[in-house]
């Protein structure tokens, strides 16, 4: 029974690590960038509502972003566990989900930091932008999720660091080795309490 975070700026490979990380825990990925672009493509009402924050690297508001994760955290295939991918985002989000999970007598286990130089960031997003044509990796739009990601996220990442659960991760280099990185810090952190 294990519940992480994953938590990254953009470009740093946080949904790869995530599917990695989760296959190797054998529990499911709740990923909110995923589940909003599936809405919007799907034209649903909720892609209607969300596609010009995604569009524009805004985060969509807490209300529409907390309903849909708390309806998600009661499904019955999470019960085992899960690896949740870019939420929480904010404080607010923080004790949204700390709620959320008290209500159902449940705990997170670790959060896992990505950190990598935000000059890499930007040229993997530049690669990603041409391998998959994501309508929010245009260099400006990726700037201000950036800018967002320093602004907002560390207090997240504070939050969690002040908890003792943060498992920080050099999220710089090949993607095979950041896996291999991230798996051994979460083991050694479930196992032993130890952050490296
Ligand atoms: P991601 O794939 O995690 O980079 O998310 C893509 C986009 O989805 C973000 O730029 C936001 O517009 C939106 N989004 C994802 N997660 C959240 C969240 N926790 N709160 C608000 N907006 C979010």
């Amino acid at each position: 029974m294990t519940r992480l975070l994953i938590i990254g700026p953009p470009g740093s490979g946080k949904g790869t690590q995530a599917v990695h990380i989760a296959r190797h825990f054998s529990i499911p990925t709740v990923s909110t960038g995923d589940i909003f672009r599936t809405n919007v493509s799907n034209e649903t009402p909720l892609g209607v509502e969300a596609a010009r924050y995604l569009d524009d690297g805004a985060l969509v508001p807490d209300e529409l972003t907390n309903a849909l994760v708390k309806d998600r955290l009661l499904e019955s295939d999470l019960q085992p566990g899960f690896l949740l991918d870019g939420y929480p985002r904010t404080a607010t989000q923080v004790t949204e989900l700390d709620n959320m999970l008290a209500s159902q007598s449940q705990r997170l286990d670790a959060v896992v930091e990505l950190r990598a130089p935000d000059s890499e960031l930007e040229q993997r997003m530049l690669q990603r932008a041409k391998e998959q044509g994501r309508k929010d990796d245009t260099i400006e739009v990726f700037r201000r999720r950036l800018d967002l990601y320093h602004n907002e996220t560390h207090e997240v990442v504070a939050v969690y660091a002040g908890r003792g659960m943060l498992v920080s991760v050099d999220g710089s280099g090949d993607p095979g080795d950041i896996t291999t990185r991230a798996i051994a810090a979460v083991e050694k952190f479930l196992a032993e309490g130890v952050t490296p």
